[in-house]
């Protein structure tokens, strides 16, 4: 029996990312491709400022990777 529905829209995941700490070294984008961008000797883009919940995975290892830890999430109600 499938339970309740959930209602992924409740919550909202915000990546944001201190580019004063971000030294391009592209982890993020390795772990969450659609989610992260990096330009050759650049800094990261975020494409995806609210990724769904089926990215959380995704992004929290980009979050806990990024050797410099320049990336956070936030949630928003
Ligand atoms: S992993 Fe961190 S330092 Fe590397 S590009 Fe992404 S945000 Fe920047």
């Amino acid at each position: 029996m499938p339970g309740p529905p959930v209602d992924t829209d409740a919550i909202l995941m915000r990546v944001a990312v201190d580019l004063d700490l971000c030294q391009g070294h592209g982890v993020c984008e390795s772990e969450a491709p659609t989610v992260f961008e990096l330009a050759k000797n650049a800094k990261v883009t975020i494409l995806e400022e609210r990724p769904d919940d089926g990215q959380r995975a995704e992004v929290e290892a980009a979050v806990r990777y990024c050797p410099t830890s320049a990336l956070r999430i936030t949630e928003e109600e």
